[in-house]
């Protein structure tokens, strides 16, 4: 096999073990320094300072090769939307089931998640489902928790960033990632309770962990089942062209 190695030009590529992956160079004013990342959408990730030329940031990846690789490795294989595939829905295993022959759209019956229509529409009305109950699930739980504390939100957005599950803005919006549909409760309402506790507090102080414990017990526990679990989660949903 050949070694792998970094094809330059308008495209840079990394070639590994006869694939190509491409490299997503984003030039950040936020990043203070050279970083590379593997995200299991987007693939291999290079952030530039605004300082850094493209042949310096090139030449990281070079040294960084074998990283690279290792951790290519181990990126688990997308689950795609189809026939027979297994989504944790508040952490609970349902098999997304093909039923052609029933009326409707996508609904859950029984541990399963039932797509009507033709196979064709099956991955984008899953998706649509997902995002549609994501946002039930979300809100309602923003909305309680919004009123334990006596405050309110501006609205949610629903996103699918790569490295965050939530966020809160200075105008008040509270950002999610649709993929906290696929955690288990506890870790969900965890989240959301974080959010809302920042309309309170925009940063991380004392004051702010000793609220949203207050909020939500267990926050350690939460808080560890994101460190094992949480990448993984980004799997789902995923076509495997994507990653290329
Ligand atoms: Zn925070």
């Amino acid at each position: 096999m050949p070694a792998p190695r970094l094809v330059g030009g308008p495209r840079p590529h990394l070639l590994v073990a006869g694939r190509t992956h491409l490299l997503e160079i984003r030039r950040s004013a936020r990043s203070a320094r050279l970083r590379l990342r593997i995200d299991p959408k987007r693939g291999i990730v290079l952030n530039l300072p605004p300082r850094v030329s493209l042949k310096a940031g090139l030449a990281f990846v070079e040294r960084e090769l074998d990283w690279i690789v290792a951790h290519l490795d181990r990126l688990p294989a997308p689950v795609p939307f189809r026939d027979g595939a297994v989504l944790p829905l508040l952490g609970v295993p349902h098999r997304i089931t093909h039923a052609p022959d029933r009326r409707g759209f996508v609904w859950r019956e029984a541990g399963e998640i039932l797509v009507a229509g033709g196979a064709e529409h099956l991955p984008r009305r899953v998706r649509d489902w997902t995002r549609k109950v994501a946002k039930e699930e979300i809100s309602h739980r923003a909305e309680k928790y919004a009123a334990r504390i006596g405050t309110s939100y501006s609205g949610i957005t629903l996103r699918d960033p790569a490295s965050r599950w939530g966020s809160c803005s200075s105008t008040g919006r509270l950002n999610f990632s649709w993929r906290l549909l696929l955690m288990p409760e506890e870790v969900m309402d965890y989240i959301v309770a974080h959010e809302v506790a920042h309309l309170r507090h925009m940063d991380h102080s004392a004051a702010f962990w000793a609220l949203v414990d207050e909020m939500h017990p267990g926050v350690p526990a939460a808080r560890k089942w994101l460190r094992i679990n949480g990448a993984d989660l980004h799997k789902y949903g995923v076509e495997p062209e994507d990653r290329l």
